[in-house]
């Protein structure tokens, strides 16, 4: 990973070519060309169109290869990326976690930040939505110069430990605060109930009252697993044994006695909440109240393929126009940090998707998710941020098509981000 010598131009204009550019908010051009200049966007459009009149530009062809904007990872946990777990069944899996986890050094969580930001920068991924407990992934997001909404996890289902867990977080977090270099432009706070089985509805509320009075982004884990549905819905299943390996009392656990979906709703709570993660145990109502409480969902095909749970029918949640972006949670549940691997994953359930769909749902879809549209991440437009990724394809496709762009064969080579060269593969 390196900055490139264009760096000490970054000024100055710089002229990226590609024999195929996807801006993704504007259809695709051949003979492409992005303008860049300070990190932001000048142009786009097709080279010969957009290429100055001017000496003071530093240029870079990208040969057989798609210009697309920087991919964005919706849901990740890049602290766990130097963890490696067997796969097991989510209860099982959870406990052989917590038990490592709780042996680690704050700097520990730190080197493995960074062994994320590594694998996530070399996959062309820009933008992360990353859930944190230590809350050591953030010097590693500001460190590798990426962008991204650190969700600051919260844990505890016990309704009358909610106001003590609540202050002890937010003091953590507003004393990490001003961390040097972060920058709203790059990083931003936002808040994680992990899940309705292991936070009250209590913390819950508390935390999407703060998110929704202080804009901070909210999200959480939800419906993954048969097991997590039953013991929401009754209290019984096999999550009763989960809680006794992490000797944790849930005797008081009320059962919500429907769809936790169905709960929220009822409680106020799901509207105030920005992006749900996996949904895999979902149905029309639950995808119903998604679309109208404006919930973004994000799927982890390879995550849920680890645990052998079967996600839901994406092609319903698309016609039932849910929201959807995509995320590869961590790598103690999923081979890579890749997004493109992700939606070739995702189109093995759904082969209805089109290429330019499954583009938007690693890029401009978790932009929105995450609230980066604005400033123009997941996507190439002029005024936005210079972030993008270029991928190169296999040479027997003489003419380029954004379908080839999830050919398991093709490559990401060079990785941007405010107009810095921060990945580039060598051939
Ligand atoms: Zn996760």
């Amino acid at each position: 990973m390196k900055e490139s010598s264009l760096d000490n131009t970054k000024d100055r204009f710089q002229l990226w070519t590609a024999d195929l550019v996807c801006p993704v908010s504007d259809l695709p051009i051949r003979n492409g060309a992005v303008l860049t200049s300070n990190g932001k966007v000048v142009a786009v459009g097709e080279e010969e169109f957009i290429r100055p009149h001017s000496t003071f530009v530093t240029e870079r062809h990208f040969k057989n290869s798609i210009l697309i904007p920087g991919l964005v990872n919706s849901h990740t946990h890049l602290e766990l990326s130097g963890m490696q777990i067997s796969p097991s069944k989510l209860s099982e899996w959870i406990p052989n976690l917590v038990s490592q986890i709780r042996e680690w050094p704050s700097h520990l969580f730190l080197s493995s930040s960074r062994i994320g930001t590594a694998n996530s920068i070399s996959s062309g991924v820009t933008c992360v939505g990353d859930i944190s407990v230590s809350g050591e992934s953030k010097t590693a997001i500001v460190d590798a110069g990426m962008r991204g909404v650190i969700f600051h996890e919260f844990l505890g289902i016990n309704d009358r430990e909610a106001e003590i867990i609540f202050n002890k977080k937010m003091e953590e977090i507003s004393e990490s605060k001003n961390y040097e270099g972060e920058s709203n432009e790059f990083v931003r706070n936002g808040l994680s109930p992990h899940s309705p089985y292991s936070t009250s509805s209590e913390l819950y509320k508390r935390t999407v009252s703060y998110g929704s009075l202080n804009n901070w982004k909210v999200a959480t884990h939800l419906l993954e697993s048969p097991d997590e549905l039953q013991f929401l819905e009754t209290g019984e299943g096999g999550f009763q044994d989960m809680f006794k390996k992490l000797k944790i009392d849930i005797d008081f656990f009320e059962p919500f006695g429907c769809s936790p979906i169905e709960y929220f709703n009822q409680k106020g709570i799901l509207r105030k909440i920005d992006l749900v993660v996996h949904c895999n145990q979902t149905d029309e109502n639950d995808w119903r109240l998604l679309r109208t409480n404006g919930v973004h969902v994000c799927i982890c095909p390879r995550s849920a393929s680890f645990f052998e749970h079967q996600i839901a029918d994406i092609m319903q949640m698309r016609s039932q126009g849910v929201m959807l972006c995509l995320g590869t949670d961590s790598l103690a549940s999923s081979p890579s940090l890749s997004v493109l691997e992700e939606a070739i994953a995702l189109r093995e359930e759904d082969s209805s998707i089109e290429a330019s769909e499954l583009l938007m749902y690693c890029t401009l879809s978790g932009s929105k998710a995450l609230g980066f549209e604005n400033e123009g991440v997941g996507s190439i437009m002029p005024g936005g941020v210079a972030d993008f990724t270029v991928v190169e394809i296999p040479e027997d496709y003489k003419y380029l098509d954004i379908e080839h762009l999830f050919d398991k064969r093709s490559v990401v080579t060079c990785t941007v981000i405010n107009g810095i060269i921060r990945f580039e593969k060598k051939t």
